[in-house]
């Protein structure tokens, strides 16, 4: 996948809305920004890649357990979390443009410049070294690479700096001092930068009876926090342990784009793992290793992953790493790793008067536990599913085709059984296998067109194999089976179409992978 590939983003969301996999919200009113929703292809592969993880973390490991907290959640819950105070972006207008941006975004957007041309350098001296080439030895030692890492550093730290010390001045004078134009005008005239939170907030009951405001929830993460001693006691859970979480988050992005990217109503999937103080390195780098394992599981390309540490960390954090994909425009945060200390729990209990503590019976003493974060947010891997998966194709007779190269265990359909012709009994006894298939599979019929067009209509939306009732079918109980990635077809029988099937689409092929 190439880099910064606009076009693909382009193609990709085409792809989406034509196939029913994602459409503009309320399309009939024009669309609203940054609010998607998903079709009939689209949820099954949302609710698989949900499945893959639910089980991943729930299923799989006897010390995590699942809630699913309200949306609405006490107002002092935002407050004590540093939602109300802190929850904000620097944004930024251009005074010609009118257009708004989110400030440190900008000046991110210069660091991937320089990662660009370090990442260019590299491809140039793999070609020139071949075998040889050393790439850690390269990074550390080449005067170029060097040079933009430096700058890179430069930029990142006072960035960081400044946005932990809230100086909004200093980020405006970097803006000035890296040259940055508005992307779209060209213009370097900007306004000041200012905060703006990000949380959506609406009134609970009627205005009568003197309604308050409360938040739609910008994270899932504090349904967990506030929930802890509850799971904890009926659960009867010891330290170290789990709660898992998937559901929807609302932010008031400044900015919003780059298809389901970024959106102002997304859904995350988060996990909070409880662990006695001083262990949490060792369970960071243990959640870091379990995760990225989750990912590359999927078979999209090992190198379309990897870590990206933060260097200014949160007034809560430790430790906190994000796993970057290679989406089309380039490396970006898909998931956050964090070492986020006592600090929720403790603000929960100095907000609430409540204790949340573990009794610790081999220490006999009672302590806030501290926390291992691993929050994955579901559109955006459902971004990375569609943009690796894409893939235009000439085939050999010269003819072209789009195909979905959807992992088989996520994608929305497993099979599709087709009979080859609409007459002679095909289509009965194509009907009597998909009702033996549908108890375990999701399957499609399709009878309509020639059987080309059919598997293009499959290849679009990724389902992994056909099956085609012919009329050797009627006479020996065989079927062809035909692979959407090698286009191969093999003739099976038909009772060994559920085994075939469940080899290669059972989502525990994945899991036995982790
Ligand atoms: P970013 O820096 O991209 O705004 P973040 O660091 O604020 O993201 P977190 O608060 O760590 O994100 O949220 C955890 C995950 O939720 C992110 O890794 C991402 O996958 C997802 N996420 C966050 N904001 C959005 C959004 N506006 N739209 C879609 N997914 C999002």
């Amino acid at each position: 996948m190439a880099q910064n590939d606009d076009n693909l983003l382009k193609k990709i969301t085409g792809h989406a809305k034509e196939y029913g996999f994602i459409f503009p919200s309320s399309e009939i009113y024009d669309g609203l920004a940054a609010a998607y929703d998903y079709g009939q292809n689209g949820v099954e592969l949302k609710n698989n890649i949900k499945e893959y993880w639910w089980k991943a973390m729930v299923q799989m490991n006897e010390n995590i357990v699942g809630i699913d907290a309200a949306i609405f959640m006490h107002p002092t819950t935002w407050k004590a979390s540093g939602h109300v105070d802190a929850f904000n972006d620097p944004l930024i207008d251009n005074k010609d443009s009118k257009k708004r941006y989110r400030a440190d975004v900008l000046i991110e957007e210069v660091v991937a410049k320089y990662e660009a041309k370090i990442a260019k350098e590299v491809e140039k001296a793999k070609k020139r070294f071949g075998d040889d080439f050393d790439e850690a030895q390269f990074l550390a030692t080449n005067p170029n690479v060097k040079r933009s890492q430096d700058k890179i550093d430069e930029i990142e730290n006072r960035l960081g700096t400044s946005l932990e010390k809230g100086d909004l001045a200093d980020i405006k004078a970097l803006i000035e001092e890296l040259g940055i134009a508005d992307p779209v005008s060209g213009s370097k005239n900007w306004t000041d930068v200012r905060q703006f939170n990000l949380m959506f907030s609406t009134e609970l009951g009627s205005l009568a009876e003197g309604a308050n405001k409360i938040y739609l929830r910008p994270e899932t993460a504090q349904g967990i926090f506030v929930n802890y001693l509850n799971v904890q006691k009926t659960g009867r859970m010891k330290i170290p342990f789990g709660i898992a979480q998937i559901g929807k988050a609302f932010r008031n992005e400044i900015i919003a784009r780059q298809f389901i990217f970024r959106m102002r109503e997304f859904e995350q999937m988060e996990m909070q793992f409880f662990v006695k103080p001083g262990e949490e390195m060792t369970w960071y780098e243990n959640w870091k290793a379990k995760r990225i394992a989750w990912h590359k599981a999927l078979g999209l390309g090992e190198e379309n992953y990897r870590f990206h540490d933060h260097i200014n960390l949160a007034h809560y954090a430790n430790a906190a790493t994000d796993v970057q994909f290679n989406f089309p425009m380039g490396f970006k945060e898909l998931e956050g790793i964090h070492s986020r200390t006592d600090f929720d729990l403790k603000a929960h209990e100095e907000h609430s008067g409540k204790k949340l503590q573990f009794f610790d019976p081999e220490e006999n003493k009672s302590y806030v536990p501290y926390v291992i974060e691993t929050s994955i947010g579901l559109d955006r891997m459902f971004l990375a599913i569609m943009s690796a998966s894409y893939t235009e194709e000439t085939l050999e007779d010269g003819s072209e085709r789009t195909v979905m190269k959807i992992p088989a265990a996520l994608a929305p359909y497993k099979v599709a059984v087709l009979p080859l012709v609409k007459k002679d009994g095909l289509p009965e006894k194509a009907r009597e296998i998909l009702s033996d298939l549908r108890f375990d599979f999701n399957c499609q019929y399709d009878e309509k067109d020639a059987i080309g067009k059919r598997y293009r209509r499959q290849d679009a939306i990724g389902t992994p194999f056909c099956v085609t009732v012919d009329y050797d079918t009627m006479e020996d109980n065989t079927v062809t089976i035909r692979d959407r990635d090698d286009l191969s077809q093999i003739r099976i029988s038909i009772d060994e179409l559920k085994s075939k099937l469940k080899e290669s689409c059972a989502l525990e092929g994945l899991l036995k992978k982790l």
